[in-house]
């Protein structure tokens, strides 16, 4: 007998809400206790009432969970979480953002298939593209994601799948989306964007034209820096085979992880409202510093993307980077010169972190592949957190003080 008679007051329909109800209540399936918190299913496999329905599943004749590396209640209830936040037709979880590429890529590409990437993206994605899946067959060549002739210049008969990341780390470079979809799109190439430093919060890429959105949940998703983990959201045809490959390559996320990623997503909007507001303020303040050389970061008004990030994004982020006068050594004497920000290279924290890309995120680069990306010895990336922006601000007046 049915528990509930009212479904569906029990059950949350999605349908016409709006993205603060979406982040608090969407992907939530109540079971019959009526919880009104999601529950954690803290299992490897699940049973069945007979042989029958035992086979009857695994043949895919009936719905239902068989094991988790396939399908868990938590982790699914955090996908349709974020496909309803990125406005996708599905949303596939996987263990961290690198898996995320690493299965979108396996699942729809093949050996002789070709890559076209920015060549601002997060520095193991690079590895990932030139060391490993070269060996599988795929080739990368990387193009200037603000450049749109860079990116049609660089198609090739096998050319299958773009991908970018907007705005980039640590430089603020903007890729606009639409215009880099409809090349793409011309050619019957995917266009897949890493939408971790905006949040579906800031910036909808399926919604500009993009086929695919990747995350990072580390970073933002959570925005408490507890757990990795990572998402790809898109069309169902698509997600179909990245759910295929997760689900046999096993590069699956755990429902513990999927539980503290939901409770990330309902505070989301609230979070990067608040950090994009204390780090506009911040970039402004630095800009106005006669020890900074320049502020890099598309809220101030002379940043040459200024325009396309009001544009495409509904807030500029949480990241500020910046060139202190002086060679690396001002820059370290700077970073060691804080008292509260932690140095650290993670971001899309609660807790302000700072950075020298130079000689940690992007130190295994080359010299002269650091000066092509324009990531100078003097650099200093900050991910502003929620801390009071006074007491933010007095940090890096300590840093200014000792250069
Ligand atoms: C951190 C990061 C990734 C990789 O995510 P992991 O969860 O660390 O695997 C990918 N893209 C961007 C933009 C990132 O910042």
């Amino acid at each position: 007998m049915k528990k509930f008679e009212r479904e569906e007051r029990i059950q949350f329909d999605a349908t016409g809400y709006e993205f603060a109800t979406l982040a608090v209540r969407s992907g939530q399936q109540r079971t019959d206790e009526g919880e009104h918190g999601d529950p954690i299913f803290t299992t490897s496999s699940f049973v069945y009432s007979s042989a029958r329905e035992a086979a009857a599943k695994f043949a895919g004749d009936e719905e239902g969970n068989i094991y988790s590396r396939f399908t868990n209640p938590t982790v699914q209830a955090f996908e349709r979480r974020i496909a309803a936040l990125e406005g996708a037709e599905r949303a596939v979880a996987t263990a961290s953002g690198m898996a995320a590429i690493l299965s979108t890529v396996l699942s729809l590409l093949k050996a002789g298939d070709h890559v076209v990437c920015s060549r601002s993206v997060f520095g193991s994605i690079v590895s990932l593209f030139d060391k490993y899946l070269s060996r599988a067959g795929i080739e990368t060549s990387y193009v200037d994601p603000t450049d749109n002739d860079d990116w049609r210049g660089a198609i090739r008969p096998q050319t299958r799948l773009f991908f970018l990341e907007s705005p980039s780390n640590p430089l603020a470079q903007l890729a606009d989306i639409t215009a880099v979809a409809a090349i793409a799109h011309e050619q019957d190439i995917l266009l897949a964007v890493d939408n971790c430093f905006c949040t579906p919060a800031l910036q909808q890429p399926l919604a500009l034209g993009a086929d695919i959105v990747i995350h990072s949940a580390t970073k933002f998703l959570d925005g408490q820096g507890r757990c990795v983990g990572g998402a790809v959201a898109g069309p169902d045809h698509l997600m179909e085979e990245v759910f295929g490959f997760i689900r046999t390559g096993g590069a699956c996320m755990s429902p513990f992880n999927a539980w503290v990623f939901m409770k990330g997503l309902e505070t989301l909007k609230l979070r990067m409202e608040a950090h994009c507001a204390s780090a506009l303020a911040l970039a402004q303040w630095l800009d106005a510093q006669p020890g900074i050389d320049k502020v890099y970061y598309a809220g101030l008004p002379e940043h040459p993307q200024h325009a396309l990030a009001k544009r495409q994004q509904t807030g500029f982020g949480a990241v500020v980077s910046f060139e202190v006068k002086g060679a690396r050594e001002a820059a370290w004497r700077f970073i060691d010169a804080t008292r509260m920000l932690s140095i650290t290279g993670n971001l899309g924290d609660t807790k302000s972190t700072i950075t020298h890309p130079g000689t940690t995120t992007h130190g295994r680069m080359t010299a002269d592949d650091r000066a092509r990306a324009g990531i100078r010895d003097n650099l200093i990336r900050v991910s502003v957190g929620l801390e009071d922006l006074a007491d933010i601000r007095g940090d890096l007046q300590l840093g200014l003080a000792a250069l």
